[in-house]
């Protein structure tokens, strides 16, 4: 076994226990059916994991960003997937830091024990990409609506969640305003607007992620779901990306872990030419690579939670963290593959899936080349590249 991280050690053991029910061919059986995981999510909210950063005041269990951090990277070193719900626990942040009080009472506790999924975060568009405020969904206020229209992509979750954060243009951009600037943040109730202004389509992925492509036709949102203040939707979005960095670096480490220990197990079991595979330097020393990477990311994501729960700066640390936790899980992947020869390639083995899915990290929720622009320019002072 890899060593154990002792920060919020009776809930990893907890949330360990809870995903032993939930076993690979539990995963396999949703990866090739292309299935939500119904009964993992139910489970994980049953025991209130999924609403552990809500306040204790709103029904949560007001725990820290490590103890999500913990939660997730649990879930995933088990082999399984927290990507089915990881937003119900960070998304609700930017209703959290920026909703009025009344929003707050009205959805937090619902949120927090369940019976409303807040999973939905609309903000990359099909033209746009990265280029955020370059987005064109736009949301016209009318009376005491919104009017919504425009294009989403990418919304994950869209199917399994009854609330979408949408980040929309509610000034349009004119000679020398900021791109960035004139975009709102809606809270958008999904469950009666399906059909009436709201469609949606799920993608077929290269992974299970029930994520989805969202089109607005005069969607009606009520005026009292904008959050905050008009035109600072941009701002609201960014501040909850750091924890939402921290948070899938976590993840990444978890797999990480599961994929060295996979790959170290049949390492020592698989004979060929009469030893064990893993007595073979050629062998070992790309998994004892990638265990050095992890546990050198890892220290990042406890660097950048350290920083986040002090109330510090953690730009370069939140996205340092995500960076080098998702090389490590590639890294880890690929050891991993190659480790089990032909049978890395093999569905039951879990490996191959595990591949697919941290092959993800490199491109969302953010892409590698972004970060390394992020730390060029406001890390190192290089001028701007884009
Ligand atoms: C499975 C999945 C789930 C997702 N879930 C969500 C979700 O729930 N909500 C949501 O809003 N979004 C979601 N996303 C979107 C995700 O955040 C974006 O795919 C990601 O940010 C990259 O944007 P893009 O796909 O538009 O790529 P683009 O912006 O088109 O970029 C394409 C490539 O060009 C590179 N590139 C672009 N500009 C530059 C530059 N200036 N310098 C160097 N390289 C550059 C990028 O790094 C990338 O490799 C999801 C994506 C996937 C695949």
């Amino acid at each position: 076994m890899l060593e154990v991280d002792t920060d919020h050690t009776e809930i990893r053991e907890a949330v360990a226990k809870l995903c032993a029910r939930f076993p690979g061919d539990y995963w396999r059986k949703l990866d090739r059916d292309m299935a939500y995981p119904s009964e993992f999510v139910g489970a994980l909210t049953d025991a209130g994991w999924l609403a552990a950063l809500i306040p204790e005041e709103y029904g949560g269990a007001g725990l820290p960003l490590s103890a999500g951090a913990a939660i997730l990277e649990e879930i995933h070193r088990s082999g399984g997937n927290a990507g089915a719900c990881h937003a119900q626990m960070y998304t609700m942040g930017t209703l959290l830091r920026h909703g009025s009080e009344a929003q707050k009472a009205a959805y937090l506790p619902g949120i927090a024990d369940g019976s409303l999924r807040l999973q939905a975060f609309g903000v990359t568009e099909p033209t746009s990409g990265t280029d955020t405020g370059a987005l064109k969904t736009t949301a016209v206020l009318k009376g005491s609506d919104y009017i919504v229209n425009g294009q989403k992509i990418w919304t994950s979750r869209a199917e399994h969640s009854d609330l979408m954060i949408l980040l929309a243009r509610t000034t349009p951009v004119t000679e020398g305003m900021k791109k960035t600037s004139g975009l709102s943040v809606l809270l958008v109730d999904m469950r009666d607007a399906v059909g009436k202004g709201l469609t949606i389509r799920p993608i077929r992925t290269m992974m299970n992620h029930a994520t989805t492509e969202v089109f607005f036709d005069d969607l009606r949102v009520p005026a009292a779901n904008l959050i905050g203040e008009e035109g600072k939707g941009f701002r609201y979005i960014l501040s909850g990306m750091n924890a939402e960095r921290i948070l899938i670096a976590a993840e990444c480490i978890g797999d990480a872990k599961w994929l060295i220990e996979m790959a170290v197990s049949y390492a020592k079991d698989r004979t060929v030419f009469g030893r064990a595979i893993g007595q073979n330097q050629g062998i070992q020393f790309p998994i004892a690579r990638a265990y050095a990477n992890m546990r050198a990311a890892e220290l990042m994501v406890r660097e950048a939670l350290r920083r986040y729960e002090a109330g510090e700066n953690l730009g370069a640390e939140a996205n340092m963290a995500k960076l080098l936790a998702a090389d490590a899980s590639n890294e880890a992947a690929n050891a991993c593959v190659q480790t089990h020869g032909g049978f890395g390639f093999a569905e039951e083995y879990d490996v191959e899936r595990k591949f697919r899915e941290t092959r993800l990290y490199q491109v969302a929720p953010i892409s590698t080349n972004l970060i390394l622009s992020y730390l060029a320019e406001h890390v190192l002072g290089m001028p701007r590249s884009y």
